[in-house]
């Protein structure tokens, strides 16, 4: 089983109420169980949401207490955003997942690349998160665009 972030499969979860869907992606995966989550749900925020960025750092610095995760209109959100990737990690661990696709940039789920905090679309290296959290957890996290170069 592979934990895929739920936007990827269509699920309108995004912040906008939206969705993110890769129709590569769910046919790669045809006949083989995904397991859709939504972090920031999952921690208790609401649909649709203000966007939110990690200021201060990456996913590792805001479990660590370095960092935090802002809304747009400064509201902090970074307990929820530990609660949604410890809810996450739960749900991998009690399914015995150990890979995961997750949507790339975003201050959850992204893997590599995140935005600056800035708000103004500018991207650094670094994970989200929940994928900070997964890797440190010992749970292989690939973006979407990483993946659906290779299929
Ligand atoms: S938290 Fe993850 S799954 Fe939820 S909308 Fe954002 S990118 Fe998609």
């Amino acid at each position: 089983m592979v934990l895929i972030s739920g936007c990827l499969i269509g699920v309108n979860c995004k912040y906008n109420g939206k969705h993110n869907l890769r129709e590569e992606i769910l046919t790669h995966f045809n006949g083989e169980n995904l397991a859709p989550i939504c972090p920031e749900q999952l921690g208790g925020l609401t649909t649709p949401r203000l966007p939110a960025e990690i200021q201060g750092g990456d996913g590792k610095d805001v479990l660590h207490g370095r960092a935090k995760v802002v809304r747009s209109d400064g509201v902090d959100v970074t307990e929820e955003f530990i609660k949604g990737a410890n809810e996450t990690l739960k749900i991998a661990k009690s399914l015995g997942i150990t890979k995961a696709i997750l949507k790339a940039k975003s201050p959850s789920c992204g893997a590599g690349k995140i935005y600056d905090g800035s708000f103004s679309d500018i991207i650094i290296d670094g994970d989200g998160v929940t994928t900070a959290l997964l890797k440190e957890n010992g749970i292989e996290v690939y973006s979407d665009e990483e993946f659906s170069e290779k299929i």
